[in-house]
């Protein structure tokens, strides 16, 4: 039995069910942090890999002749000059939206389009981080059957697709994580700056515009056999009109104003989406290119702090990738994570159940020591 089917080994009726799920996760989430599944790449590297991810999981002790600059990608230093070209793709943008508020405010922005734009970022940004993420990609607890849903329908919300596809998409890049297959991986195109500026921008962004889909059949065979996810699924259209349409309307009849209407639009639809997709693709660009790697990953996944607010805690990006299945990300002191957070209130009201906390000695067998570098 592998490590994480031996965490997580089930007893009784469930355990088919358990066992099918396992199969869809397990493969692409921890197991493949501890196997080397890669068909293509440098299979000396991978070997090496492999053997370091091993050591990791048998615990501290063992893990004396890991090669930390391979397994963990942490010990390398960052040109200027890529931080200046990071600093400006990521700052330019977002100054431009910071400095259109106070030019609005009191005309084109007011009270009403704030409360509303963050009410709706804080349900269908948790919905993607909790649901889409956490649960349905990772099984990290169960829901009741009302909360599936309210996750589902949740993170539908967000406008990043259905979430068969979104999981199948994720399980992938979880599966070949910054090697050939990750769909969105910044160092897809090499290490200079120029390949680097290449690949970042494809990570952000430019990945979902490849052809290529990735096969939901073959990465979330869980989730097609699930009636309640199937059908939020193909409510898609019908819940990206909602959460367009849903702020005017509330807007609309709160200022009762066509002007209320219009600018909770404006700032509740189009800008909340657009601020929120920028923060979900930057933990595929941003978190995979720059951060602190405090933990033992085969990939460049690191820890971004400034991020962690905007994306409900999923910018502890590293942690993640070394303990793919552990429900909160935000693992050490000052960590901020609020779905963590929503999933431990969720628990104490028995909404869900079997959330996968996270346990010291995995911590501790996952950390990079002093040692390691
Ligand atoms: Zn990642
Ligand atoms: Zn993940």
């Amino acid at each position: 039995m592998t490590p994480a089917a031996a965490i997580k080994a089930p007893t009784g009726a469930e355990q088919t069910d358990e066992q099918a799920t396992e199969q869809a996760v397990g493969q692409t989430s921890e197991h493949l942090t501890e196997q080397a599944v890669e068909p293509v790449g440098g299979q000396a590297e991978q070997g090496a890999e492999h053997v370091s991810a091993q050591a990791a999981e048998r615990g501290a002790a063992q893990v004396s002749g890991f090669d930390a600059e391979k397994g963990t990608l942490g010990g390398e230093q960052k040109g200027v000059w890529e931080q200046v070209a990071l600093a400006l793709f990521i700052g330019i943008p977002f100054l431009a939206l910071v400095a259109a508020v106070p030019i609005a405010w009191g005309g084109f922005l007011g009270w009403h389009d704030v409360v509303l734009g963050v009410v709706f970022y804080t349900i269908s940004g948790h919905g993607i981080s909790i649901g889409f993420h956490r649960y349905f990609t990772h099984k990290s607890f169960k829901p009741n059957r009302p909360m599936k849903y309210a996750l589902a329908i949740a993170g539908s919300l967000a406008i990043e697709g259905p979430v068969v596809r979104w999981v199948a998409d994720h399980r992938k890049h979880h599966k070949f994580s910054d090697r050939d297959g990750d769909p969105h991986s910044p160092w897809k195109y090499g290490t200079s700056l120029k390949a680097l500026t290449k690949g970042f921008l494809h990570a952000h962004i430019g990945w979902l515009f490849d052809s290529e889909q990735t096969p939901a059949r073959q990465y979330a065979p869980d989730l097609l056999k699930d009636r309640d996810v199937v059908r939020v699924s193909k409510l898609f259209p019908a819940l990206v009109l909602f959460s367009l349409l849903a702020p005017a309307i509330i807007g609309g009849l709160w200022s009762w104003s066509i002007e209320g209407a219009l600018t909770a639009f404006f700032w509740a639809s189009l800008v909340r989406i657009a601020l929120l997709h920028h923060v979900t693709w930057s933990i595929n660009s941003i978190c995979h290119t720059i951060g602190a790697r405090p933990f033992k990953s085969r990939d460049k996944s690191g820890n971004v702090w400034w991020l962690a607010i905007l994306s409900q805690g999923e910018s502890w990006h590293n942690l993640h990738h070394s303990d793919p299945t552990c429900a909160r990300h935000g693992v050490l002191r000052g960590q901020l994570d609020t779905s963590a957070r929503c999933i431990w209130l969720f628990e104490r009201w028995g909404w869900v159940s079997d959330v996968r906390w996270p346990v010291k000695e995995r911590l501790e067998a996952r950390r990079v020591r002093a040692a390691d570098v």
